[in-house]
């Protein structure tokens, strides 16, 4: 009974509980046995993926700062159809629970490609790596904006 608890999200192969990714299509696998009438937010994500972007080993495609950055990454993916799973950087020893710490992106092989013309779009995705994420930069001048603005503020306070 507990031996096949989940299933895969594209093909409907039934697995282990202890699994987490469909070994032929690398996608994430969940629960079975729920609800058929209602179309749950999984299956709503498995029907945006196109099969073609499912095949081959997962990849590395970018690696986001942390989580609602790699979850803003991978929405963005699945937008084109290309699904995605996270990994924790290597080199992080972060507790799993945490948000915080670099997450690797991971895409099929065949996604490859199409994920990365896409985050070189949305200029997600620098052409060298080491360079720093607008992202990154945009966060930093919102800190900067609203230092300044506090600065400012409390100025004209100490005047009146
Ligand atoms: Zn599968």
């Amino acid at each position: 009974m507990t031996g096949e608890a989940l299933v895969c999200l594209r093909c409907g192969t039934s697995h282990a509980a202890d699994e987490r990714l469909c070994p032929d299509c690398g996608l994430p696998l969940v629960p079975a046995g729920g609800g058929e009438a209602e179309v749950t937010p999984a299956q709503a994500w498995a029907r945006k993926v196109k099969p073609s972007y499912a095949v081959g080993d997962l990849v590395r495609v970018v690696t986001a700062r942390n989580l609602v950055e790699a979850e803003f990454i991978q929405s963005l993916l699945l937008e084109e159809g290309i699904p995605s799973t996270l990994r924790r950087t290597a080199g992080f020893d972060v507790p799993e629970m945490l948000a915080a710490g670099p997450r690797d992106v991971m895409v099929p092989l065949s996604g490859l490609q199409a994920a990365r013309e896409m985050l070189l779009e949305v200029e997600l995705l620098s052409t060298s790596e080491r360079a720093e994420s607008p992202l990154r930069l945009a966060g930093w001048l919102l800190v900067a904006v609203s230092v300044v603005g506090a600065v400012v503020w409390g100025g004209t306070e100490l005047l009146t």
